[in-house]
Order: C-alpha cells, then sequence, then structure tokens
C-alpha cells in the first residue's frame, strides 16, 4: 500500500523504512527513556522520575504536569540553553497568578512543525497554489511563518494576510492574488465566504479554534470541499494532528507527541472514549513535557484510518472552559444570513451583536439564541455588514462578561 503523506514524512524524519505501530511505538518509547534519564542526570523537573520505564504501558504510572506547574517551573523544565532558544510563546492570560506561561522552542522544535505542517498540507496544498494564510504573524518562527515555510516547501506561494483585515481589505487581497487555499480560524473563514463569496477558494485547513458543526457544513457547501480541520497547541509546537484526505479525525504526530485519554479522575481511558487530551512531548527539544493535561477533551477513533496512515487519530476536541462559544455558534450559523456575531453577558441578559447580509433577520437570531440560553433575557441588535467590518474575534471566540 502507499504511504500517506504524514507517514511518509515520519519515515524520512526518523529514518524509519516502513512505518508500523510496533516501529514507531519502539520510537516513542527511545525518545522517553532517553528524556527521563536526561532529567535525572541534570536533575531536572521531572528528575523524581524513573530513569526509564519498561514499555510504553509505564507511562500510566508517571505524575501528570498540569498548566498551572509549566507556569510556576516552565523555566525549570527548558533543557537548552537560553541562547539556544528561538521562539518563546508568553501566554499571560494563563493562571491566576499573573504569572505568565512561557512555551520555549529550538530552531530545531520550529523545524519539525514546518515539517509535519507541510506532511499535512500536502493533502490540499500543490505547487503553484496561492494559500492565503489567515493567521498571526508575529515575527520570525512565529505560527504564521511556519505555515508560510511549510507552503514554500510544498511549492506553493504564501498569501501572508494575517488577522484582524477589514473585508474590504481581503476582498483586494483576494482579487489581485486569487488564493485558491485558506490557512486560518473556521469562523472567519465561513465569514469571508459568506460576505465575499468564495471567489478562486477551493479547499482550506481549519485550526486555532473549535469548529462549530454548523459552520462547518455551511462552509464546506459554499467551498464544495470537505475541510481539513487540524489541532494544535503551544505545548506542542503548534502542530499536534491533522485530517488526512479520508476526513475522519485529526492523525497525531505520533513521533513527536503521545497522546493519551484520561477521565476525571486521572484514569487512563480506553480508543473510543471522550476525556482529557494529555500529552508528552517527546519530540520537544527544547521543553518536552511529560502527560501535560492540555484541558481539552478528546477521542482516540478505534479503528484504523481508511486512508491506511499508521498514526492513531483525534476526534471531537473540544477545549473545556467556561464561556465557551461552540454551542452558540453553531445554533446561529445555522441562520444563513450571519456573518459574525459578538456574545457578552451581563447577569441574565445575554448581548449579540452581529453582522449580517442585510436580510432582516434579527428575531430568528434571538430566538436561536433563546433555546440554548432559555433562563436568559436576550438582547440582540444586527446590521448589514460592510467592507469596513473585520471577523469579531481575533482569536478563540468566547463569550465576554459585560
Ligand atoms: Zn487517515
Amino acid at each position: 500500500m502507499k504511504k500517506t503523506n504524514l507517514d511518509s514524512w515520519i519515515c524520512e524524519a526518523e529514518g524509519i523504512v516502513e512505518l508500523t505501530r510496533s516501529a514507531l511505538e519502539a520510537l516513542q518509547l527511545r525518545r522517553l527513556n532517553e528524556l527521563l534519564a536526561k532529567e535525572k542526570r541534570r536533575g531536572g523537573f521531572y528528575s523524581d522520575l524513573p530513569e526509564s520505564i519498561a514499555s510504553l504501558n509505564g507511562l500510566k504510572s508517571l505524575p501528570f504536569t498540569t498548566s498551572e506547574q509549566l507556569v510556576r517551573f516552565g523555566n525549570g523544565m527548558l533543557l537548552v540553553s537560553q541562547s539556544e532558544v528561538s521562539r518563546i510563546i508568553t501566554d499571560s492570560t494563563s493562571g491566576t497568578t499573573g504569572e505568565a506561561k512561557r512555551v520555549y522552542y529550538t530552531e530545531g522544535d520550529c523545524g519539525h512543525t514546518v515539517g509535519f505542517f507541510a506532511a499535512g498540507l500536502s493533502e490540499l496544498v500543490f505547487a503553484g497554489d496561492t494559500v492565503l494564510i489567515a493567521m498571526p504573524f508575529s515575527g520570525s518562527f512565529g505560527l504564521g511563518e511556519l505555515i508560510a515555510a511549510a507552503i514554500e516547501k510544498l511549492g506553493a506561494r504564501p498569501l501572508k494576510t494575517g488577522i484582524g483585515k477589514t473585508f474590504g481589505e481581503l476582498r483586494r487581497t483576494m482579487a489581485e492574488h486569487r488564493p485558491n487555499v485558506f490557512v486560518g480560524m473556521p469562523v472567519p473563514l465561513l465569514s469571508v465566504l459568506r460576505y465575499l463569496g468564495k471567489g478562486s477558494l477551493r479547499r482550506a485547513l481549519i485550526s486555532g479554534d473549535a469548529c462549530p458543526k454548523s459552520a462547518v457544513q455551511e462552509t464546506e457547501r459554499i467551498l464544495g470541499s470537505k475541510l481539513f480541520p487540524h489541532y494544535g497547541s503551544r505545548e506542542m509546537g503548534l502542530g499536534g494532528a491533522v485530517t488526512c484526505p479520508a476526513h475522519e479525525g485529526m492523525h497525531i504526530r505520533e513521533n513527536h507527541v503521545i497522546a493519551e485519554i484520561i477521565g476525571t479522575s486521572g484514569q487512563a481511558l480506553p480508543d473510543g472514549e471522550f476525556g482529557e487530551l494529555c500529552i508528552t512531548t517527546i519530540g520537544m527539544e527544547a521543553q518536552p513535557l511529560i502527560r501535560y493535561k492540555t484541558g481539552d477533551t478528546a477521542r482516540i477513533l478505534k479503528k484504523d484510518c481508511p486512508c491506511g496512515g499508521v498514526t492513531r487519530r483525534l476526534c471531537g476536541v473540544e477545549r473545556i472552559y467556561e464561556d465557551s462559544l461552540t454551542s452558540l455558534d453553531d445554533a446561529l450559523f445555522a441562520l444563513p444570513c450571519l456573518v459574525d456575531y459578538r456574545a457578552s453577558r451581563q447577569g441574565e441578559r445575554l448581548f449579540i451583536d452581529a453582522l449580517t447580509d442585510g436580510s432582516p433577520c434579527v428575531k430568528s437570531i434571538s430566538a436561536a439564541a433563546k433555546k440554548l440560553y432559555s433562563d436568559y433575557e436576550i438582547s440582540a441588535t444586527a446590521r448589514e455588514c460592510m467592507d469596513s467590518d473585520a471577523p469579531m474575534y481575533l482569536g478563540k471566540r468566547y463569550l465576554a462578561k459585560g
């Protein structure tokens, strides 16, 4: 059977001739044991853990790493000198103590991520394509730059649009450069398609936020092709799992990440069951984490993928947090008039400010919101979207507290 693009990349990156589960798991165990031994030697953050484990099953007996620990002890988790660090991502919104979560990458880590991105993108980006990247560009080795580097590797042209552009600016960019592939967050893509039409866009990889079902269905209908969802987090080097042409779950970057699903009391759950995603980032040079609790829920699919890929697949990833907008997004984007909206709540009132196609639909918006927020008084306003408007959330969508 022909190797999948992701499997081919793993083989090439790891010097494996034929990728099998046992070859992949042997690689994971070796990397994990190298990490444990290194931590023991240097008296690092994980030095209390055993120096090695006999099988991957032994991972289940190791303690978890929490987001709070990463905030407090992140510097102590760094395995390389500061001079070898190419990129630091600081998340000042994490934690309650005012301390920031810092995640470090070496140039090697960034190179691995570019390799993974290129493997995933190669299912929908081909030489000669122009790819609109609606992701943050925050300097060298930032997310947008890594995606652009992967696109260039494939012989395609990255269009570094970034986030926060108005629809008018996007209209001009799309008319001038005629991108045929989009990489960005799911709702802004639907907003663009609904307001500007699909133009030359044919395919899309979506990432960076939850994918509300109705928005995905609508986007696929307008685009005329299935979306390629991707999942990543800072802790796993921004690239974690990506959809293959079978479109049944996202293949995990298993040469660099061991994924587990755990229950509420920390017990390992079998494949197929929903729980919290916990990652051991064996491939990270700068700051590998052991059993890091991501705060995201997901399940790992039980069966082999029809694509023939060897890596396991994540499905139904959702962020566990209060004030998620996913359900409201799902309800509201089912309305064809809606381009985008912002929501906030104050006491028992839910405020919605919507941008629409100009058709009178504020009543339908209120009614759809009321079904979900039946105890709330809904206060909705709507106006026609204009070229000077922009997608209403620059990052993850959330219900603000007014
Ligand atoms: Zn597959």
